[in-house]
């Protein structure tokens, strides 16, 4: 679409938003470029529009080649699951003493068409069971309830009531609703120390959206919840799934002597089940070891294959990308389900040297399935400690030479089942 008449925006300090004149064309951010928005969709239902404090938008008064500041501060949208921002807003750094990093959110550029807002973004998975409707707070609540009363002392319990009614999350509601992935946090420590963690924020001062499980659960009450959940699902637990490493914990392989009772015992109750875990991938022989009891499925986090990058973005304390690779290795020979998430950032991910190396890689570890992920940070943070890279050559068209070069990989956001339940959707990904 054609970026002429995309309207700038700009808030003022009160939260007013408003149209900069025709004068101005609309940008967005990869990298350190400020470019075009010319790649955009009508904003979805489910996100959030807000402005950035104390950051000026820029825009580009037409005629001109660079950027200008716009009289008030940027705005921005966080989109919902299933949407992948292609550019993150264009702004001036805040002056001292008003740079407070900000919360770990997606920010997407946003513009004005026709008065209707756009974003710079597409669509990137649709799967019922995380973008259809979701279940409503009074039915959240009794299914919590329900198992608070039957399960009192339960700590994953305690975390999960927290995650579902208070941080409204889809993975934990489930567990209570005993339908499709189920969460089951498992660790209290990790050995890394993201600079995007959405449960610990080490040294940035933003605020962490899902703080951590504040101490590790037992074999016993992981195994409680697990099996609650997985007996909502009919014939051994088809279609149902449980995963470990969730946004509210640690890093759950550190915790592979508690989690193989677990894994077998779940595995044997619920053999048509997908047994499932989110991982950093540091550890390859826990990693196996939980296969051969039983876990059949496995997503690691990949910011970059790039050593040096990987490092920056990790923090990795006592692994390399080494083991993460052996982990992707071990998920492939053992046999189980291993997808990526990739956590995308306008002008990283798409960077060229950056983006051989990611197919190259996929390539090479026969990965089933790449979710493509927005990476909630402060963009100029994140910027100010990684080391810097060549321009992205865009979002857009790395989709197309994944699609090209890798036509067995699938691209999306969110993990399916192995063994899907009678008359369940796959839904369509990228
Ligand atoms: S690996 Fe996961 S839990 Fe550990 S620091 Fe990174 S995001 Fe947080």
């Amino acid at each position: 679409m054609s970026a002429e008449r995309l309207r700038p925006l700009f808030s003022d300090e009160a939260g007013g938003l408003h149209e900069a004149d025709p004068g101005w064309e609309a940008l967005g951010q990869s990298g350190a470029n400020s470019l075009p928005l010319r790649s955009w969709i009508p904003l979805p239902r489910g996100a959030t529009v807000m402005h950035l404090p104390h950051r000026v938008g820029l825009a580009r008064p037409r005629g001109s080649a660079g950027a200008a500041p716009l009289p008030g501060w940027a705005v921005t949208a966080v989109l919902p699951v299933g949407y992948l921002r292609l550019l993150f807003p264009s702004y001036l750094d805040p002056p001292p003493g008003r740079d407070q990093t900000l919360p770990l959110y997606g920010y997407a550029a946003v513009a004005a068409r026709a008065g209707q807002l756009v974003v710079a973004a597409r669509r990137s998975d649709d799967f019922a069971p995380w973008t259809g409707a979701r279940p409503s707070s009074e039915r959240i609540r009794a299914a919590v309830e329900v198992l608070q009363r039957r399960l009192p002392r339960n700590r994953v319990v305690a975390q999960l009531s927290v995650c579902a009614l208070q941080h409204g999350c889809l993975t934990a509601q489930n567990t209570f609703l005993r339908r499709h992935e189920g969460a089951l946090p498992t660790s209290a420590a990790c050995n890394a120390d993201c600079l995007g963690c959405i449960s610990l924020q080490s040294d940035s001062g933003a605020p962490t959206p899902q703080p951590r499980i504040p101490r590790a659960p037992t074999a016993g009450e992981l195994i409680e919840v697990g099996e609650y959940h997985l007996s909502g699902a009919g014939r051994g637990g088809e279609g149902s799934m449980v995963s470990f490493g969730q946004g509210c914990e640690g890093e759950p392989l550190l915790r592979e002597r508690a989690l193989r009772p677990v894994v077998g015992e779940l595995r044997r109750g619920f053999p048509r089940s997908t047994i499932h875990v989110n991982t950093n991938g540091s550890r390859p022989l826990a990693l196996r070891r939980l296969i051969r009891e039983g876990l059949d499925s496995c997503r690691i986090s990949v910011f970059s294959f790039r050593q040096d990058l990987f490092a920056a973005y990790y923090r990795p304390r006592g692994y390399s990308m080494e083991e993460v690779l052996e982990c992707a290795r071990v998920a492939r020979r053992e046999g189980a389900q291993l997808t990526l998430n990739l956590l995308t950032f306008p002008g990283v991910t798409d960077s060229p040297e950056e983006l051989e190396l990611t197919l190259s890689r996929l390539a090479e570890l026969e990965v089933e399935q790449l979710q493509l992920r927005s990476l909630n940070v402060d963009p100029h943070w994140l910027l100010s400690r990684i080391p810097p890279l060549a321009p992205g050559v865009g979002l857009e068209r790395m989709l197309e030479r994944l699609r090209r070069e890798l036509p067995r990989l699938r691209l999306g956001n969110f993990t399916r089942p192995r063994r899907l339940g009678a008359g369940a959707v796959v839904g369509a990904g990228l």
